[in-house]
């Protein structure tokens, strides 16, 4: 504990060595033991998702130094120090670009840009702690010299707008994969949800173009937020193995932006890896309805802050009054979140599992999973369920660097 303390003081890089912070000691969350600590810091441990980037952009947050784990302003689940403390192996920083963009010309794709140079100029500044990464060679340089991987991944397929001089500048740029949709379908793929009306159907013949670029390219087709259409066809083009980056188990909880069973073999039968999101709501059935149950009770104050005489006082009514409900729902128990590792693992294989947290791009996580340094208790939790080290190993990391490998270090010239 006094170790833990001292980090907290100290300025990024002074708690390098990975994971020597033991992790506090909680009821229904495993403990890790010094044998799930030397298989975490024996792994390639990768998340294939993290929006810290948007607080940097919309909440002026600063990444280099430590912020408690939460969710408001100045709180997060991710910082320099954090990440070194984690003893993570690659970090994916998602450059997500928002519904609203898609609907003036232009403003997704520079959306996109600001946050890659975002990125750029965080590694830049912590030359010590962070490498940038594009391939799984540097991935496993990095690791050797006690570096943090740092990755992009574009969310959200209107970023191109509909053009592949657009993805291939995003490439050009450094993002090595990119969700073909968000909440939002575009013009040429569905998405699970169609938010704002939006598309929800299957892939056009340009959509198929813009897969068969991005295996061309050597950047990793993410079919996490696809309509199941999408996904299909999407399957049915690639001649490459394909990433969904933040998805967990419909069968454990039926929401669209999880897999079914059907989607977690065809993955499996692709060579792909699905890797395991952290939010609550996508892991939970009961959180997830207890958190209908809010967003029905707040029915009427939504539309009095849409569309009421006072709607900025009401927005604000409607953000506390929904925080202070949301916060009554008991957490998720640790042992939920494992439950997609385990399921995923049974149906599609345990060569096809990882992890996708969304840290800082969600509102709730299961207890124990506060933050990136938590995560040696997943080792810790699948060794616990009876899976062999070198099974772990994968799960934490190990597919996806063998799915990085088979994509992005074999790349074709830019025309
Ligand atoms: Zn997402």
């Amino acid at each position: 504990m006094r170790r833990l303390a001292l980090c907290a003081l100290l300025a990024a890089g002074a708690c390098a060595r990975p994971s020597t912070v033991p992790l506090p000691i909680m009821p229904g969350v495993p403990t890790v033991s010094e044998r799930a600590e030397r298989v975490y810091r024996e792994s390639f441990v990768i998340d294939t998702h993290n929006d810290m980037p948007t607080k940097m952009l919309d909440d002026a947050y600063d990444a280099s130094i430590r912020h408690p784990a939460g969710f408001g302003p100045g709180e997060g689940n991710t910082d320099v120090p954090r990440l070194v403390q984690s003893g993570m192996t690659a970090e994916f920083l998602s450059a997500w670009v928002d519904a609203p963009y898609a609907r003036r010309r232009g403003e997704s794709f520079e959306r996109a840009i600001r946050y890659v140079t975002a990125i750029h100029a965080l590694v830049d500044a912590h030359p010590d702690q962070l490498r940038f990464a594009t391939t799984a060679a540097d991935v496993r340089a990095a690791k050797r010299d006690g570096k943090v991987a740092i990755l992009i991944g574009v969310e959200g397929g209107h970023a191109i707008e509909n053009s592949l001089d657009g993805l291939r500048e995003l490439y050009a740029r450094g993002a090595r994969y990119m969700t073909l949709t968000w909440n939002n379908g575009n013009a040429w793929a569905g998405s699970s949800v169609g938010v704002d009306g939006s598309r929800k159907g299957g892939l056009t013949p340009f959509g198929r173009d813009v897969v068969r670029e991005m295996n061309r390219l050597g950047m990793l087709v993410d079919l996490s937020h696809v309509s199941d259409s999408t996904f299909f066809d999407a399957l049915a083009v690639t001649t490459a193995p394909v990433l969904v980056s933040h998805s967990s188990a419909r069968a454990i909880n039926d929401v669209p932006r999880n897999l079914s069973d059907a989607q977690l073999r065809a993955v499996a039968k692709n060579g792909g890896v699905v890797n395991v999101n952290f939010y609550s709501r996508f892991v939970d059935p009961v959180y997830r309805a207890r958190a209908e149950a809010v967003d029905r009770e707040l029915a009427a104050d939504r539309r009095a802050a849409r569309t009421g005489p006072d709607s900025a006082a009401a927005r604000v009514r409607l953000a506390a009054r929904r925080d202070s409900l949301m916060a009554r729902i008991p957490p998720t128990p640790f042992s939920v979140l494992v439950d997609h590792f385990d399921h995923i693992a049974k149906v599609a294989g345990v060569d096809h599992v990882g992890i996708g947290s969304d840290f800082d791009g969600v509102t709730a996580l299961p207890n124990g999973m506060e933050d990136v340094t938590a995560l040696p208790r997943i080792a810790q939790a699948l060794l616990d369920r009876g899976y062999s080290e070198e099974d772990v190993k994968k799960m934490l990391g190990g597919n996806m660097l063998r799915l990085m490998s088979e994509v992005l270090d074999r790349t074709a010239p830019l025309p």
